[in-house]
């Protein structure tokens, strides 16, 4: 059997170009370019273009993944790359990624093997400090939130309803709930509060939705910090931290220029949550992506029944933006797992397994057909995939009228995956309407929430906790009814219970909470257990990295 490199190896026999000679060919004045370094760059948001002259935007998705992940953002480069490859000028844009995933369980989020986005080593560990940024703007307002109660508490913030907590970008379990200000008078009021992860900040989804400084500013005043002892919202406005965020927020607000594996420029800035926010990159990095590409090609965390859900209803809503086709993952694996088939015995062939897994992929394939868009799947091609799998996965989407084609991207580079490339970009290209959403957003947030549960999930209908009905009652009062819905649930499943796979039938929804994002531009509904901060596993993926004696990393995958 072929023996193949590791990402980092095959990272760093990459013949990278200086960021300047690439930012020069993409179009960009060389003046406005601020390097980080030889091969990352910050490019300031004037360099975004006017909607008319920006390019087209494909969105990468997937059907309900495998805990491993079905290969997204290896999609997603592969597909920048491969576009490239058959002469249409695509641009790359991605999530940055958190220290939390990297040193713990899944591995970067910059791709893998020949489909990478690089310097991985710098992308995946400190980059261009945009994580540190956010950390810092959401820990001064905590800082300042706590100093207010110490010295009068003039806006009667209830500690006991919770306020601001803190961030730090690690995975660490112990900080979840803590108790803070104990020793005395002098050091605070005693609270419990606790830490989330950065990714996790209302910052980071607001950075991320933010068009332009006066927007981001807006809605860091619009954050809410607390609750006052009637129950109402007290905002960061109120305590008149915005200023201070915005500045500490200055130069992360602008896109980080890298480049792939095989050169096509690539935008990784942001990178929210995908449970309690809206899981895609910046808007600003999607909008550059396609002012100096023919396609911005980029991609939304999870399957398509949350990532696609909120990048149309969230992020295309803020940007004024639809995407032109949809490029839907797929993975042999993942099928044979929603058929029944263990998650630890997915190498081997199994017809039955596929087939029967094939429901899931149908479920998402008829929710982009509900927004309208038109769709291209594309099977993520592992070593052990069997030609009769993958075919069969190929002829089920053809006989729907669905285009499919096999990416090898992993394996070859954009050269793997030029008859992908040549679809989606068919697609998109016969595609220039707008997408349709599923609900609109004058209907109260009850009502969003039960379309997307039954439009997008297939559940019967949704349930709401007595919480959240009461929040359902102050949204109504504050006048927020007409922001989008963000929901929060498991990623594995069609439902809230992620035992449940392949396409589940006869279920309802139960949002247990629902907190207003109001910086953020959005109402968060929960469901199931949700991990603000996580926890790392038995074995971290740290304890495999070193820094070699000439500098070099090693172990990071
Ligand atoms: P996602 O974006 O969907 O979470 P990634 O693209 O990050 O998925 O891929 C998850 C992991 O799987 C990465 O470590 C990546 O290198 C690996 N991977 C992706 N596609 C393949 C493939 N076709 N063959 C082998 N490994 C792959």
């Amino acid at each position: 059997m072929t023996a193949y490199k590791s990402d980092i190896e095959i990272a760093q026999e990459a013949v990278l170009k200086p960021v300047m000679q690439l930012g020069k060919e993409m179009g960009i004045d060389p003046d406005i370019l601020e390097p980080y370094g030889h091969f990352k760059a910050k490019v300031p948001l004037e360099a975004v273009k006017p909607e008319e002259e920006r390019g087209k935007i494909i969105l990468v998705t997937s059907l309900n993944p495998t805990p491993a992940g079905e290969g997204k953002s290896t999609v997603t480069v592969g597909l920048g790359q491969a576009l490239n490859a058959i002469g249409r000028k695509a641009v790359v844009a991605l999530r940055e990624p958190s220290l939390g995933p990297t040193m713990g369980l899944k591995g970067g989020a910059c791709g893998g093997g020949k489909s990478q986005v690089v310097p991985m080593e710098d992308i995946n560990l400190h980059f261009t400090g945009d994580l540190h940024a956010i950390t810092s703007a959401h820990n001064t307002l905590a800082a300042l939130v706590d100093n207010h109660i110490h010295r009068g508490n003039e806006l009667d913030l209830d500690i006991r309803k919770g306020t601001w907590k803190r961030v730090l970008d690690i995975n660490d379990r112990s900080l979840r709930n803590i108790v803070a200000g104990l020793g005395g008078r002098l050091h605070g009021v005693p609270h419990e509060t606790g830490f989330d992860i950065t990714v996790a900040s209302e910052i980071m989804a607001v950075l991320c939705l933010a068009d332009g400084v006066a927007d981001l500013k807006d809605r860091l005043r619009r954050m809410i910090i607390g609750y006052n002892s009637s129950g109402k919202p007290v905002t960061c406005g109120d305590l008149k931290a915005e200023g201070a965020l915005a500045l500490l927020l200055r130069e992360a607000v602008k896109p980080n220029l890298v480049q792939t594996l095989e050169n096509t420029p690539a935008f990784v800035h942001g990178g929210p949550f995908a449970n309690i926010a809206h899981g895609c990159n910046s808007l600003a990095a999607t909008k550059m992506a396609a002012s100096y590409g023919e396609f911005a090609v980029t991609e939304s965390g999870f399957g398509a029944d949350l990532g696609a859900e909120k990048f149309f209803h969230i992020k295309a809503e803020a940007g004024g933006f639809s995407p032109s086709a949809v490029v839907l993952v797929a993975t042999v694996r993942a099928l044979k797992m929603h058929g029944g088939r263990a998650k630890d015995d997915l190498k081997t062939e199994d017809l039955e397994a596929l087939e029967k897994g094939l429901e899931n992929l149908e479920k998402h394939l008829e929710t982009i057909h509900a927004f309208g868009v038109p769709v291209v799947v594309a099977v993520n091609a592992f070593v052990h995939d069997t030609k009769a799998e993958t075919d069969r996965v190929l002829s089920f989407c053809r006989d729907k009228g669905v285009p499919a084609e096999t990416a090898e991207v992993w394996e070859h580079g954009g050269a793997g995956g030029t008859a992908l490339a040549k679809a989606a970009a068919k697609a998109a290209d016969a595609f220039d309407g707008y997408h349709t959403p599923l609900y609109d957003k004058k209907i109260p947030v009850k009502d969003k929430i039960r379309r997307i549960v039954q439009e997008v999930y297939g559940a019967e209908g949704v349930d709401f906790s007595k919480e959240a009905r009461n929040m359902l009652e102050t949204i109504r009062q504050e006048g927020l009814e007409e922001l989008p819905v963000c929901m929060a649930k498991t990623q594995y499943s069609l439902s809230d219970d992620p035992s449940k796979l392949g396409r589940p039938r006869g279920f309802r929804i139960t949002v247990r909470e629902l907190r207003i994002s109001r910086g953020a531009g959005f109402i968060v509904a929960l469901t199931g257990s949700v991990m603000t901060m996580p926890g790392l596993p038995e074995k971290p993926a740290a304890m495999e990295m070193d820094v070699l004696d000439d500098g070099r990393a090693a172990g990071l995958f």
